[in-house]
């Protein structure tokens, strides 16, 4: 069946209860992104086709967490691409609003607070980023509620459907905070991760990539390299030695390195005693971020041993 896409808020409540009756199906998939798709975006949207009955992605570039108005204005539009590859994985329905229709009032009054996890990593060079991220998913997590526009008549046949939102690993601070969100303020949804999608040399796929050129593509290398590095030395139960990892960074000219820890999945706390000079045991995340030429690049690497 062909995708359709929808700019209102009623049209996608309207539609999905539409999708989710004449399929007769019992679950609803919900993947946000902000446009400018790739093969990561994929892979959520298949994830979520593979899982549930009926699938909505949502594109919108959210200004609430851009701090930077030139940031915004360059974000990559793609939109008809963007259709095509999500069409490509089945998903239903793509919802991709307009500025006023998800802000009608304008700047919302009441936020979501991302506290001190939105403070640490990427909150501390982006002040409010996550505050506005977390907003809008909260919004976006409302309007993809499965059955929100079913009539009352067809409500209370069976049970409620059941709802998933997926997120990438790659994002993982967006990705703890989310979890959070969804936890302490019990919104009705299952939060499923999937993991980082890396192109074949091993850079994680991103919507800024394409701003990088080859001598600075290449140098970027040196993120997932670093990381993979910590991997292979936690499988084996040797010490991490975060510093030569770092060092290692450092020693690449064109990238400059804001932060690379390792931390606790959860609360994202440095987990100092675990990467230095005794064998790596139990699970953690590493973190990395760089400035690579105009851009600002993350990446991570969960550690398992
Ligand atoms: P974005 O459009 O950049 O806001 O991303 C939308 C969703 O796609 C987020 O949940 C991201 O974590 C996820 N995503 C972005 N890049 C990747 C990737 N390389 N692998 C897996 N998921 C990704």
């Amino acid at each position: 069946m062909a995708i359709k896409t929808v700019t209102t808020v009623a049209e996608l409540q309207a539609e999905s209860a539409r999708l989710l009756t004449s399929k007769g199906g019992t679950s609803q998939g919900l993947v946000p992104t902000m446009g400018a798709l790739h093969q990561g975006h994929a892979a959520l949207a298949r994830t979520a086709v593979k899982h549930n009955d009926v699938v909505v992605a949502t594109i919108f570039v959210n200004p609430l967490q851009f701090g930077d108005a030139t940031d915004l204005d360059r974000y990559p539009r793609t939109l008809d691409a963007d259709i095509a590859l999500l069409e490509e994985q089945g998903v239903d329905l793509v919802f991709a609003p307009t500025v006023d229709e998800v802000y009608p009032d304008g700047e919302p009054l009441v936020r979501v607070t991302s506290g001190v996890l939105g403070e640490k990593w990427e909150g501390a060079s982006r002040p409010g980023h996550f505050d506005g991220a977390l907003t809008v998913v909260a919004k976006l997590l409302h309007y993809g509620i499965p059955g929100a526009g079913l009539p009352a008549s067809g409500k209370s046949q069976g049970g409620l459907p059941a709802y998933r939102a997926y997120f990438g690993q790659k994002d993982a601070q967006q990705l703890a905070l989310v979890r959070r969100m969804v936890a302490d303020l019990n919104f009705p949804v299952k939060i499923e991760a999937v993991p980082t999608v890396r192109a074949a040399d091993g850079l994680a796929l991103s919507s800024r990539n394409r701003f990088l050129d080859e001598a600075e593509r290449e140098a970027a290398l040196v993120l997932s390299r670093a990381l993979r590095l910590l991997e292979e030395r936690a499988m084996s139960r040797q010490p991490l030695d975060l510093d030569s990892a770092r060092a290692m960074v450092e020693s690449q000219p064109l990238v400059a390195l804001d932060y690379f820890d390792v931390v606790d999945p959860g609360t994202l706390d440095p987990l100092a005693e675990n990467c230095r000079e005794t064998p790596f045991r139990g699970e953690a995340l590493a973190i990395i971020a760089a400035k690579v030429g105009p851009v600002r690049l993350i990446d991570n690497m969960p550690l398992a041993s």
